[in-house]
Formats: C-alpha cells, sequence, structure tokens
C-alpha cells in the first residue's frame, strides 16, 4: 500500500482503491482489489492455517492476542496515521474509541472465550443412564465484511472473538477505508503470528458477495440493503451469518430529568464521528413540560462543538464518505421543505474544504420527514416535542429499526420499565451508546437492525457450531429399547409412559 499526498485526478479503475481522504479530498492510498483467483488462493491458505490455530489452547491463542496488541501499542502512532487519514476522525478518537476497544476487546475474550466455550454438561431429562454434554467447534473459516464508519473496530475486533473460538478469518473491509484493517493484518504479521489465520482482502462489494461464497459463517456490519443480499446468499449456501444493520436510535427525555446530563448525552451522542455511529443519537423526543429549556441547552452546547481536521484538538472531524454527506443534506432539505426549523447547521462547513457537514440542531419535526424515519448516519440532531411519556414510547417504537435507544430520567425504576416497552436491542438509561463498551452484554438489533449478537457468550459462540456427545454409563449388553421388539417390552412400556406422564399418577407418586 503506498501512501502518498497527491491531488486526486481520474475516476480509479475497478482494479484498483483509491483512497481519498476525506478531510482534505487528496489521494492517501492506491490499493489493489483483490482478484478472484487471490480470494481462493486466500481461502485454501486460510482453511489450511486454521486446522494448525484450532489446535493451540486458548491460552496459546490468548497469549498470541496479547502480543499482537503489544505490537499494535508500538506502532499506535502509524495506526492513527492510517486511521484519521482514510476517516477524517479526530486523532483521539483514533486512540480513545478505535485501539482502546480493540486492545481492552483482546483482554476480554483472552480471559473469557474458554469460560465461554467450555464444554456444558447435562442430567438428561430422560435418559438417566446417559453422560451427556455439548461442547462448541470453530465453524472453520470466517467471513468478515465491514462498513467504512469504525473500520477497526469493526473488522479486527470483531475477528478477535472468531480467532479465540479457533477459526481464521478474512476480512473484506470497505472500499472506503481499506487501510486500517490492513495495517491492522500488517501488525499481526510482523507480530510473528501465522498470517494465514488473519487475512485481510481490499475490494469492492463484488468481493464481498464472493466472499460469502467462500466461506463457512460470514458476519456482516453494513446497511440494510446490502446485509439483506448477504442473508440471503448465506441462507442460499446455508450457513450462519450475523449482521449488525442501521440504526434509528431514539432518546426519550423525561419531565424529571436531569437535563443537563441528557443534553451533554444528546450532543455527544448525536455527533461523535460525526453522527456516523451505528448507535447514534437519530431522532430526540421531549416531554413538553422540559422542551424548550432542553432544546436550549442542547443549542447552547451544539454551538459549542468544535470541527476540524484531525490532527487539532477538534470534537469531530469530517465525514467519511461523500454520499452520506449527500444523504444527511437530502434529509435536511427534506425537513427544511417539510415545516422544521433549524437552530444550528444545516449545511457544509464553509470553513473546510473536505466532507464536513455543520453540527445541526433541527426543531419542528415530524414523522412525515426523512430525517425522522431512515437513518441519517451524520451529524443531525433532530428534537420534537411529546405530550407524555405515552407518545414517546409510541413514536420510539414506531421504525422499522430497533438496536439502540435511550432514557433519561430520575427514576431509575421508570427508567428501567420504559428499557422493557422500547423495541430494540440495547438501551441505555441515563446514557447513551456505551452499551456497546460494556462487552459482557449482548449487542445486536431487533427489526431491520440485524440478527445475532456480538460481545457476551453469545459474541463467540456465533463462530462455533455446538456438539451433544452422548456417553453410556453402564456398558450393558443391550438397552430396552433395541431390537427385538417383544409384547412383553410393549407391556411395559405402556405402564412406564402411564407412570411418567400420566397427571393422576405424578400426582400420587410426586404429592
Ligand atoms: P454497505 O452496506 O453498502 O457496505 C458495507 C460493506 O459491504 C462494505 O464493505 C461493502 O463494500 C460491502 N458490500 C457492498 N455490496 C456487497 C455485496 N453485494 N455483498 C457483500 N458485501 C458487499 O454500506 P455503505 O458503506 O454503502 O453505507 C450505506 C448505509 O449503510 C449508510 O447510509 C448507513 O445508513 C449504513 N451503514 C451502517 C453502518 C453500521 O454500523 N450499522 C456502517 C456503515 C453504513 P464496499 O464498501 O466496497 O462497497
Amino acid at each position: 500500500m503506498a501512501f502518498a499526498a497527491e491531488t486526486l485526478e481520474s475516476t480509479p479503475a475497478r482494479s484498483m482503491i483509491v483512497v481519498t481522504s476525506p478531510a482534505t479530498l487528496q489521494k492517501v492510498a492506491e490499493i489493489p482489489v483483490t482478484t478472484a483467483d487471490e480470494l481462493a488462493a486466500a481461502e485454501q491458505r486460510g482453511r489450511a492455517a486454521q486446522r494448525d490455530w484450532a489446535k493451540r489452547s486458548f491460552s496459546e491463542r490468548a497469549r498470541a492476542l496479547y502480543r499482537f496488541r503489544d505490537a499494535l501499542l508500538d506502532d499506535a502512532e502509524r495506526f492513527a496515521d492510517v486511521l484519521t487519514s482514510e476517516t477524517g476522525k479526530p486523532r483521539a478518537d483514533a486512540y480513545g474509541v478505535e485501539l482502546i476497544y480493540v486492545c481492552d476487546a483482546i483482554s476480554y475474550w483472552g480471559k473469557n472465550a474458554e469460560t465461554f466455550l467450555r464444554d456444558e454438561r447435562v442430567w438428561p431429562h430422560l435418559l438417566k443412564n446417559k453422560a451427556a454434554y455439548s461442547t462448541y467447534a470453530p465453524v472453520g473459516l470466517v467471513g468478515i465484511i465491514g462498513p467504512w464508519n469504525f473500520p477497526f473496530v469493526l473488522t479486527i475486533g470483531d475477528a478477535l472473538p472468531a480467532l479465540m473460538a479457533g477459526n481464521a478469518v478474512i476480512i473484506k473491509p470497505s472500499e472506503v477505508t481499506p487501510g486500517t484493517a490492513m495495517f491492522g493484518a500488517e501488525v499481526w504479521r510482523r507480530a510473528g503470528l501465522p498470517a494465514d489465520v488473519l487475512q485481510v482482502l481490499p475490494g469492492y462489494g463484488d468481493v464481498g458477495a464472493k466472499l460469502v461464497d467462500r466461506v463457512d459463517m460470514i458476519l456482516f456490519t453494513g446497511s440494510v440493503a446490502t446485509g439483506r443480499k448477504v442473508a440471503v446468499r448465506a441462507a442460499e449456501r446455508l450457513i450462519p451469518c450475523s449482521l449488525e444493520l442501521g440504526g434509528k436510535d431514539p432518546m426519550i427525555v423525561l419531565k424529571d430529568a436531569d437535563l443537563e446530563r441528557a443534553a451533554n448525552a444528546c450532543v455527544w451522542g448525536g455527533l461523535v464521528n460525526s453522527g456516523q455511529v451505528c448507535l447514534s443519537v437519530e431522532r430526540v423526543y421531549v416531554e413538553a413540560p422540559v422542551y424548550e429549556p432542553f432544546v436550549r441547552l442542547v443549542e447552547e452546547k451544539i454551538k459549542k462543538v468544535k470541527q476540524g481536521p484531525s490532527a487539532e484538538a477538534v470534537d469531530i472531524g469530517s465525514m467519511t464518505f461523500l454520499p452520506q454527506l449527500e444523504k444527511v443534506e437530502r434529509h435536511v432539505a427534506d425537513a427544511v421543505a417539510k415545516g422544521a426549523k433549524v437552530l444550528a447547521g444545516g449545511r457544509r462547513s464553509p470553513a473546510h474544504s473536505g466532507l464536513y457537514y455543520e453540527p445541526t440542531l433541527l426543531t419542528d419535526v415530524t414523522h412525515e420527514m426523512e430525517v425522522m424515519r431512515d437513518e441519517t448516519f451524520g451529524p443531525v440532531i433532530p428534537i420534537m416535542k411529546v405530550a407524555d411519556e405515552e407518545e414517546a414510547i409510541r413514536l420510539a417504537n414506531d421504525s422499522p429499526y430497533g438496536l439502540g435507544a435511550s432514557v433519561f430520567t430520575r427514576d431509575a425504576e421508570k427508567g428501567r420499565a420504559i428499557a422493557r416497552r422500547i423495541e430494540a436491542g440495547g438501551i441505555c438509561v441515563n446514557d447513551a451508546i456505551v452499551h456497546f463498551a460494556v462487552t459482557d452484554l449482548p449487542m445486536g438489533g431487533v427489526k431491520e437492525s440485524g440478527i445475532g449478537r456480538r460481545h457476551a457468550a453469545e459474541g463467540i459462540r456465533k463462530f462455533c457450531y455446538q456438539k451433544s456427545v452422548v456417553v453410556d454409563r453402564f456398558g450393558l449388553k443391550s438397552e430396552f429399547n433395541w431390537f427385538p421388539n417383544t409384547p412383553g417390552k410393549l407391556k411395559g412400556l405402556k405402564r412406564v409412559m402411564n407412570l411418567l406422564y400420566r397427571s393422576g399418577w405424578r400426582k400420587r407418586l410426586f404429592g
């Protein structure tokens, strides 16, 4: 991968990915696209390497991951260079979001994988004469197709549990941000770890589609439309898939909320990573009695958010992907045309030449506007007044998505009660987005936000198939249900069934 600082002049040929800095619009890298033959060869190498990798114990695999982590920390500055150059994120996010997540996830899976995947003995319900247990085996070769918004967390970060389970992994990063995952694989190799266990194959969507055809399990993060295609192909191949798709996360602010905390959470949760977070605060419902003061607080705070180039001490950087910025513009234009008021932002930043959209606050929004229905994925916070808690819950659930949500109230019990009624995979009470960082909890969506979970036991078991093992305990020459069938056995069977299952008998025997 050659990093250079020249202006992008020509349209990229499909055999090449030209990576452009969204902050400066300069070309930062040219990366050859993986060919079909290279993908086939990578599959063969991955499968061969997986057999040896799976023979290693959990602690050996954990030690390998710890070596990888040390090597990453040694090269953290270069990592931050690559990540910020292709995403436009603040440098602080390279460390404080992406690298810290992967470092901590290495500890988490290194410590917990064996516990989550240990054999589970059961005491058979019917056949008390058998010993029985289930065990987890790696599926083999796992494919990961990642998006551009968190190009390290959602590629290398997602590979960690698959690797700890004993799989080999092939990652197809987004064409927009391929360098970050490639850098991760390069560090893996330099740390002396088996290169074919963790491969990164850059390419466009067609490479992703071909990858689904070559792996034993696929994990996809991205849009609902592409996720659906991946799920259909996985179904045709009868391989498991795990999908984390879009979100339209609601925030509910009740009249008893700590408004200062709620406003801070709203501004951070709506704008962090320029709003390009699947768990962003995408729409806000505020109870009427506190609507005015809450909007005033958010307006004050949003105007203080610092936006600018990665190297400076800024809160948010540029957006990452031009079509996304254009979608944000469409959402805001649609809202304004239908009567929304713009209290802050509402346009591309005139202060920068790159993909900067100003932090934007919209009020007077309704569910007839795209900004309240479709994933905006940009630095836009639309706030809507609601009569009461019931209306807030009804509107929060009025969405095809169900990834995350948040509720602000001083009454923690009420917060928990509302959390039970919201149709989403993860809910924060008096907080925002943070449930992603609690890796001890399963994370994922309902409705069109996806299927499958990352993190916790489910987050590693999905990379395995379960085997059930039954061991005979007594070594008899034959079993009651084996041949031959005789009238005496049939009579005995009827007696046993009556004894076990007829309600009257059970009552008489067990009280
Ligand atoms: P996509 O779903 O198009 O892309 C996600 C990944 O899938 C990329 O690596 C992409 O490759 C790859 N891909 C594209 N087509 C196929 C295919 N047919 N089979 C297999 N893989 C394929 O997301 P976009 O980047 O276009 O973003 C579009 C929308 O998705 C955004 O507006 C946002 O709403 C949502 N999104 C959600 C994210 C989340 O975290 N849940 C993250 C990013 C986006 P390539 O990049 O080369 O096309």
